[in-house]
């Protein structure tokens, strides 16, 4: 079970959520405003946070932007709007799901184990270090080091080449990517790979013409391989 930070300042859905959540056997802290949940995650970084976008001191996608400053830690947006753009831009903000108010607590229940499990946190079990001679990728220490040196990777970026590295040899699809690094299976935008694996291959000193570790196989997908 896990450690949960709520975020809503509406009473009635707090109390709800909270009882949901603690019936599960969680730990749930709540609060009320975007400050205070910072301060709280500064103090104490929480194993998910569900985050209301509708708070009374910061807007919900600056509330998102400035967690993800301080922390990886898996954040549901719970949202009384159902706008796709939106939605779609906090994704990529660094949102790890989203649920649209109102929900049940069967609902919540489903989402939060995905989540806690998609992101390793249920277990606390470090996935493995992957150690290819030049490249180490550390999934616990979210590190990447190229020939000794740490690598500046941002958060997808990362996720993304550890997914990869934890599956040498093998084709992955763009559809897998998007469902299991991105996921979003929905919204399909090969785009958002190109874009990502393009500024991952530049810190790895590689181009798509001429790979070292991630190898395009066209119309199929990406294949992680070490340089002999
Ligand atoms: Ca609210």
């Amino acid at each position: 079970m896990a450690t949960v930070l709520l975020v809503e300042d509406d009473h009635v859905v707090r109390d709800a959520l909270l009882r949901s959540l603690t019936d599960l056997g969680h730990t749930v802290h709540a609060t009320g405003t975007a400050l205070d949940a910072l301060r709280r995650v500064a103090a104490e970084i929480p194993d998910l946070i569900v985050l209301d976008l509708g708070l009374p001191d910061l807007d919900g996608a600056d509330a998102l932007r400035m967690l993800r400053g301080i922390t990886d830690t898996p954040i549901i947006i719970a949202t009384a709007r159902d706008d796709e753009v939106e939605i779609v831009r906090l994704l990529r903000a660094g949102a790890d799901d989203y649920m649209v108010k109102p929900f049940s607590s069967a609902h919540l229940e489903a989402r939060v184990a995905t989540v806690l499990r998609r992101t390793g946190r249920a277990s606390r079990v470090e996935p493995e270090v992957i150690d290819t001679g030049s490249l180490r990728v550390d999934p616990g220490e979210r590190q990447a080091y190229l020939d000794g040196t740490a690598l500046a990777l941002t958060r997808k970026e990362f996720d993304l080449l550890a997914y990869l590295a934890a599956r040498p040899g093998r084709v992955v699809s763009r559809r897998e990517l998007l469902e299991e690094v991105w996921r979003q299976p929905s919204i399909g935008e090969d785009q958002t790979i190109d874009v990502h694996l393009y500024w991952l291959r530049r810190k790895l000193g590689e181009s798509a013409a001429e790979p070292r570790f991630l190898h395009t196989v066209r119309g199929v997908g990406i294949r992680f391989a070490a340089p002999a």
